[in-house]
């Protein structure tokens, strides 16, 4: 446990880590040798001590495997003194924390990200040739911790890199599942599953702590105990925390990103294993584990089953715990918690903080229900991710009665005191409705403040889904438009980029990123162009043989890599891309001698298990595939790449290599997107609707650098009111009418052509996302896409802008703004 009893153990953080580098210095890798006073003889001593005596290997005979960890382990030491020095300053100065509860974190590798964050990657590199070892082997070795679905998860992840980077005093909390996202393959072009896992292998970034372990409880019953109601549970598991040390850029501060397990509160059946039954002795331990066993495969459909539940409570019960014993350490009276607690919710999932936190000072520390409502209030945030219905968490009362009977009650109680305190509320407006617990509503009442995720849809929070509550909490829901963390996508996935923008502009971009601006003067410079051009032309060669590889299709790196990587979703659109993949494949073969741009369409994602018509598209995006890249009559001119199993890593490498970016979803639909500010940072201009932060890329950038089409969102509601819009807009479209009439019969199905009859006649009449309405727009657009393209100064230019204006959607901007608007916290650097 790292509290003030640890500060015997602790050293001074050194003097160069806490001084700031100046900004601008011209000779760039000097930083990543000062700083931190380890010399290269020292590393190295260091990766042979860990692989002697944390191992156990001698280096003759060591593996990838054994030389990774060593150098883990090497790194990790690095990083314990700066985490060590981080929270000794939060004991000593009482600073607020932060607490961000999230049932995802998408984190990726970590290996290169804290190489990178200490200055010591070069090193590294250097260091591991000097012992025989290549630093990309090593780095590509290690799985990607995979405890999240997509954007929501990854999020969390930049989070915590931002936090640490801008000196916020934080904690994340999270579970630590077995197994994250599944793995993806195709069989004959469909998605199969199987099982990830992570854990097989030593996980070396963390901290076992057998010692932080709290009860969590289920089910059960109240009993009233000196005229109090009680809560007696009828079910146990233990909660035990598992450390990340979190490192910031340049290792000025770090904090801990806090996992849970789930451990039996009962060992063991000592008596039933002695008569021989083996398997239920062990069941305690069994039924346990199931809590952190499997990451849910979907975050855009909410999943009415128990276990989700569970695992909700488990991670938030646990966290408060934590929360409130760490807070009393400091003795303060229990009123002053919101000056020293803040604790985000991302999204609902862990919206039950509310009512737990109201039991644990109601129940445990004797505060009456409003004193105890008035704390859980100001300590609790609530980021809202998403506006479709079928993704907003209700729990039937029955279910979330049964495994949570003091919460119900608690719950009713907030409701009545919410309606008696606004008796204009509306009847239909309130938390338990027609026999259902409404988690958004709860979290909504139990902050605050309540965010969007991008000025469209903040307004689309306050309009649309919350407009009553809005009405009686103006000042409640705001806005902290997402962002990404310029580390790990810009500084780490695209060296020849980042190498070129601090030869330009010099160091110090990294952490602040709006610095980017001063690129702009450059690029009307040729020299620069040219050295943008071919950063971006030497990831396109790696990517392009990395395919070659792993996906057994050539491309050339002349063609314009045209890139959709996100979740498959029918919002998202990824149907409206391989339709027009259709219609250019057709146009090329009527006119094969015409002036054609050469693309390459790369698709990536993963389909919810459970998503049938998603699973379609994906059998339909690798079916068009197959015949469009065998057909010689096309050759070079297009290509369809979909390579199995995106991942933060295989995003780390499609990113930097992408021409276009596609961010194409229905209006109103996507709450704001991160992929496409990755892309932004990497040069990548988007083609895209007005949706999420598209609008503020599209602000930021200028309309003649973004490549804009289709309805709004109010077009696309009112659009709707028309019951036959798809099949006026396929009418309307004779190109529309030939792909899909190809798809209908079978052209890319020969074997089975009825294979899409579904999926086609899904577009003519049930095109709820509007596919058909936009398609012709979005075929304009693409034609745009290739004139300018062709004109290779101006392409450049617009890519460059791209880069040069992307400084707004840092995650570190959106940290701050959370400090400032919802946390009143301070940095501690
Ligand atoms: C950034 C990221 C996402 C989110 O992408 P969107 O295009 O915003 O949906 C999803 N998955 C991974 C692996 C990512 O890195």
């Amino acid at each position: 446990m790292l509290g003030p009893c640890a500060a015997g153990l602790l050293i001074p953080v050194r003097r160069a880590l806490l001084n700031p580098e100046p900004a601008n210095r011209p000779d760039r890798d000097r930083w990543d040798i000062d700083v931190t006073d380890i010399t290269a003889p020292q590393l190295k001593a260091d990766i042979l001590r860990h692989l002697t005596f944390t191992l156990g290997k001698d280096a003759a005979h060591a593996s990838v495997y054994d030389w990774r960890m060593a150098l883990s382990y090497a790194i990790r030491d690095r990083i314990v003194e700066p985490w060590f020095a981080s929270t000794r300053k939060t004991w000593e100065t009482g600073a607020k924390r932060v607490y961000y509860l999230s049932m995802e974190f998408l984190i990726g590798r970590i290996l290169e990200d804290a190489t990178i964050n200490l200055g010591l990657r070069d090193m590294a590199e250097t260091v591991m040739a000097d012992l025989g070892q290549d630093f990309r082997t090593l780095i590509e070795d290690e799985p990607d911790a995979a405890l999240g679905n997509g954007g929501l998860g990854r999020l969390a992840a930049c989070f915590m890199e931002s936090m640490a980077t801008v000196g916020c005093p934080a904690y994340g909390y999270g579970i630590r599942y077995e197994h994250g996202l599944f793995r993806q393959r195709f069989e004959g072009g469909r998605q199969v599953e199987t099982p990830e896992d992570w854990l097989t292998q030593r996980h070396p970034w963390e901290f076992e702590r057998p010692e932080a372990a709290y009860t969590i409880g289920f089910k059960g019953e109240i009993v009233t105990r000196d005229g109090r109601e009680v809560w007696v549970p009828g079910e146990t598991v233990l909660a035990e925390a598992h450390d990340t040390p979190v490192v910031g850029w340049q290792g000025k501060w770090a904090n801990t990103l806090r996992l849970w397990a789930a451990k039996p509160t009962t060992l063991f059946d000592l008596e039933r294993f002695n008569r021989g039954d083996y398997a239920a002795a062990a069941e305690p331990e069994a039924l346990a584990r199931t809590l952190s066993r499997v990451l849910y495969p979907d975050d855009t459909t909410y999943q009415g089953k128990e276990l989700r539940l569970k695992q909700e409570f488990f991670l938030t019960s646990a966290a408060l715990q934590d929360i409130l014993r760490r807070f009393k350490t400091g003795g303060h009276p229990i009123t002053d918690l919101p000056n020293h607690v803040a604790i985000q919710m991302n999204d609902t999932h862990p919206a039950i903080a509310g009512p737990e936190l109201i039991r644990l000072l109601v129940d445990e520390h004797g505060l009456e229900f409003e004193p105890a409502l008035d704390i859980a209030r100001a300590c609790l945030g609530y980021t809202n991710h998403t506006l479709l219905p079928e993704a907003l968490e209700r729990w039937a009362t029955f279910t979330f009665g049964n495994v949570l009977p003091r919460h119900m009650q608690i719950v009713e109680r907030i409701d009545a005191w919410h309606k008696a305190k606004y008796p204009s509320r509306p009847h239909y407006v309130g938390i338990v409705k027609h026999h259902e617990v409404r988690m958004g509503e709860l979290a909504f009442l139990m902050s605050h403040k309540v965010n969007g995720v991008s000025a469209l849809h903040s307004d689309l929070v306050k309009k649309n889904l919350f407009p009553e509550l809005h009405a009686l909490h103006p000042d409640q829901i705001i806005n902290q438009t997402n962002g990404v963390t310029p580390r790990r996508w810009l500084k780490m996935c695209n060296r020849p980029l980042s190498g070129l923008i601090t030869d330009t502009i010099g160091a110090g971009w990294e952490a602040d990123l709006d610095r980017l601006r001063e690129l702009e003067p450059h690029v009307a410079d040729t020299g620069f162009r040219t050295a943008f051009g071919a950063a971006k032309r030497q990831n396109k060669v790696a990517l392009a043989e990395w395919m070659a590889g792993h996906c057994g299709v050539t491309v050339s790196p002349d063609a314009l890599f045209d890139v959709q990587i996100k979740r498959i979703h029918e919002y998202k659109r990824q149907l409206l891309n391989i339709l027009e993949t259709i219609a250019r494949w057709n146009a090329i073969r009527e006119n094969p001698t015409a002036d054609w741009v050469p693309r390459v369409k790369i698709f990536g994602g993963k389909s919810a298990p459970g998503y049938a018509v998603a699973k379609e598209i994906i059998h339909l995006i690798n079916d068009v595939a197959q015949v469009v890249n065998t057909d010689p009559l096309v050759g070079d001119r297009l290509k369809v790449v979909y390579p199995a199993n995106y991942n933060v890593s295989m995003a780390e490498r499609l990113i930097p290599a992408a021409d276009l970016s596609e961010q194409i979803s229905t209006a109103g639909k996507e709450a704001s997107g991160t992929g496409n500010m990755k892309f932004m940072l990497n040069g990548a201009p988007t083609i895209g609707t007005l949706d999420g932060a598209n609008v503020e890329i599209l602000h930021e950038v200028g309309a003649e650098n973004f490549f804009l089409f289709g309805l709004t969102a109010d077009q696309v509601v009112k659009r709707r009111e028309d019951p036959d819009h798809s099949r006026h807009a396929i009418e309307a479209s004779q190109t529309l009418q030939d792909v899909l009439q190809m798809i209908a019969e079978g052209r890319f199905s020969p074997e089975e052509p009825g294979r899409y009859h579904a999926l086609v006649h899904r577009v003519w009449h049930h095109d709820y996302f509007l596919v058909a309405a936009d398609f012709d727009a979005y075929l304009a657009a693409q034609a745009e896409v290739d004139t300018a393209y062709a004109d290779r100064d101006r392409w450049l230019a617009m890519a460059a802008m791209n880069t040069a204006r992307s400084g707004f959607f840092s995650s570190d901007r959106t940290i701050r703004g959370y400090m400032a608007d919802i946390w009143s916290v301070t940095s501690a650097l």
